[in-house]
This record gives C-alpha cells, sequence and structure tokens, in this order.
C-alpha cells in the first residue's frame, strides 16, 4: 500500500479530533511529498538536523513537531519555525526555548514529556518533577511558551493490558497538571501518546495527538 492509504486507513481508526503527526524520520522527501500531496501537513522527526534540512526544502506550510530527545543548545535552529516540541524534560530547556522564542518573537508550543516507571528510558520527568516545574514561580516568567499538554511511551510489549495501564497512568499525570493553576498557560489540552504498535489503545484511552511513522511510511532499516 501507498502513503496515501495509509494515512487514510490509520485515520478511520483514529477519531476526527486527534491529531496524526507523521514521522518521517530516515525516510525519503519523496515520500514525505505524497504525504502532503495528500492533504497531510503534521510531521515529526527526532534529530534537530534532520527536521531543520528537511523544513528547508519541504513546502512551508507543513507544521513540523520536533518528537526527540531535544539538547539545550540545539533550540535556536528549530525557533524560528518548530509548530511543536513534545520532549521537553527539564526546566533548563524550557528557559532556554523561552529565550530563543523570545528571539524570535514567537510562542513556542511544548509538552512535557512524562515517563512511566516501568520504562527504562533515562528521559522523561517524573509526575512529581513534571507538577513541579509547572508550579514554580519562574515557570510563570515564560512568556515566549506555552506548555500545552504531555507527550508519554508507553513499554515496548504486546501485554495490552500493561500498555492501556501505562496510558491511564499518563492520563492521571495529565488530570493532575491540568488540575495545578496554570496561570496564563491555561490551554492545557493535549496529550501526545501512541505511535504505530499501540496508537488505537492510546485513541481508546483518550490521547488527542499520535506519533506514527512505519504504519504510514513502512519499516525503518538503521
Ligand atoms: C520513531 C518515533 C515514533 C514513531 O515510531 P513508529 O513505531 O514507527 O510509529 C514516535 N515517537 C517517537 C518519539 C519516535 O522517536
Amino acid at each position: 500500500m501507498g502513503v496515501a492509504e495509509n494515512l487514510l486507513s490509520i485515520k478511520k481508526n483514529l477519531p476526527p479530533s486527534v491529531t496524526l503527526v507523521a514521522v518521517s524520520k530516515t525516510k525519503p522527501d519523496k515520500l514525505v511529498m505524497e504525504a502532503y500531496e495528500a492533504g497531510h501537513r503534521d510531521f515529526g522527526e527526532n534529530k534537530v538536523q534532520d527536521l531543520v534540512a528537511r523544513a528547508e526544502r519541504l513546502p512551508g506550510d507543513i507544521r513540523w513537531h520536533m518528537i526527540g530527545h531535544l539538547q539545550s543548545n540545539k533550540a535556536k535552529y528549530l525557533a524560528p519555525f518548530v509548530h511543536m516540541i513534545h520532549g521537553v524534560d527539564s526546566m533548563k530547556l524550557l528557559k532556554v526555548i523561552n529565550k530563543e522564542g523570545a528571539k524570535n518573537n514567537r510562542v513556542i508550543e511544548c509538552l512535557i514529556q512524562v515517563r512511566i516507571a516501568s520504562e527504562e528510558t533515562k528521559f522523561g520527568l517524573s509526575g512529581e518533577e513534571a507538577l513541579r516545574i509547572v508550579q514554580s514561580p519562574e515557570f510563570r516568567d515564560l512568556k515566549n511558551i506555552r506548555i500545552r499538554g504531555i507527550m508519554g511511551m508507553a513499554t515496548y510489549t504486546e501485554n495490552q493490558g500493561q500498555i492501556r495501564e501505562e496510558f491511564q497512568h499518563l492520563n492521571a499525570i495529565f488530570e493532575d497538571l491540568k488540575a495545578t493553576d496554570l496561570g496564563e498557560q491555561d490551554d492545557f489540552d493535549q496529550r501526545s501518546f501512541g505511535m504505530s504498535g499501540d496508537y488505537q489503545l492510546a485513541a481508546e484511552e483518550g490521547t488527542t495527538m499520535v506519533r506514527i511513522g512505519s504504519l504510514i511510511f513502512g519499516p525503518r532499516d538503521y
């Protein structure tokens, strides 16, 4: 099946309100353009260099999502144009993004990456750490970022029950954060959970964004 057909069959499984981020990492521009010509506009990359290079080559109305870990010294390359940064995991990084946003006269939308206990990744914050950030007075001073919600990944496993529990755990963290007084940053409404293997479960558990690569563009060979 081609890219356009793949997009269609995934969208059939998602409520229309869910944003489908097509993860194009390692794939040729040609396939990205097939999705673009089918009307798709939200694309994700996990490396800054790849994202910037692609944004320079491809149409300007694409909404680029940075879905991988972002080192703070690279935020400046994304700040002029990035649509959303999904993997923010420290106050330090938020401050840098804020500074670069100010230089570009933009408010940059971010998601806090939350890690779940059983996951081995070193990236992401615990629920408590995320709460501490949004409750800190210095967070209130950041006028050039907007935290729109959280990003999370379930364990890579066949165990559907475990994946569902993990999405529910992420949902609980989302609700805790949403319940805090976020000051002016009160449009906290996005959950970016779900990839090729678990996006339908994520949708059943109420995700608002899914990040899908291999189901759209085919398996990656590294
Ligand atoms: C690669 C990647 C995805 C997409 O993975 P697939 O399994 O190919 O859908 C989603 N999120 C992040 C953070 C990724 O790095």
